[in-house]
């Protein structure tokens, strides 16, 4: 994003441009200049990116993978919740990171929800897990 010395904005011609749009390359000035994440871009190109952005496909996995996770701790008490653990991980970590992408204009707005609702399952399945892990190591060390 280079600053044309002299160049003015595409939209107003008697002001000065302060930035070029990062995909078609037009000139804009301050009031012209919208955010796609970190770069500048020019309202029109926005509007097209957020359209053209697609939910993650990880998220509904990492979704799934965190219902299976609950659903599956009763069985997989037994060797320290694991499962239900990983499962709990892999559902915050993706969640934040679509959280993220969202934040910064590259993911899609109407994955939001679903992306927080990942990442609450994920922590509610970490919780669970950590929690009876603890417990089972705690009545392990306690019955030496
Ligand atoms: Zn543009
Ligand atoms: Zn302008």
């Amino acid at each position: 994003m280079l600053t044309p010395t002299g160049a003015v904005c595409a939209t107003h011609p008697d002001v000065a441009a302060v930035a070029t749009c990062a995909r078609c390359g037009g000139f804009l000035c301050g009031d012209c200049t919208e955010l796609a994440g970190e770069t500048p871009s020019c309202a029109p190109c926005v509007a097209v990116l957020r359209q053209e952005a697609r939910p993650s496909r990880v998220i509904p996995v990492a979704l799934a993978l965190n219902v299976v996770g609950l659903a599956s701790l009763p069985c997989s008490l037994y060797i320290l919740a694991l499962p239900t653990l990983v499962a709990g991980l892999v559902g915050v970590v993706l969640g934040m990171r679509e959280l993220r992408r969202i934040a910064r204009g590259e993911g899609a707005e109407r994955g939001r929800t679903l992306a927080r609702v990942t990442v609450v399952l994920g922590w509610v399945d970490l919780g669970l897990a950590a929690g009876w892990a603890a417990f089972v190591l705690e009545a392990a060390w306690s019955s030496r």
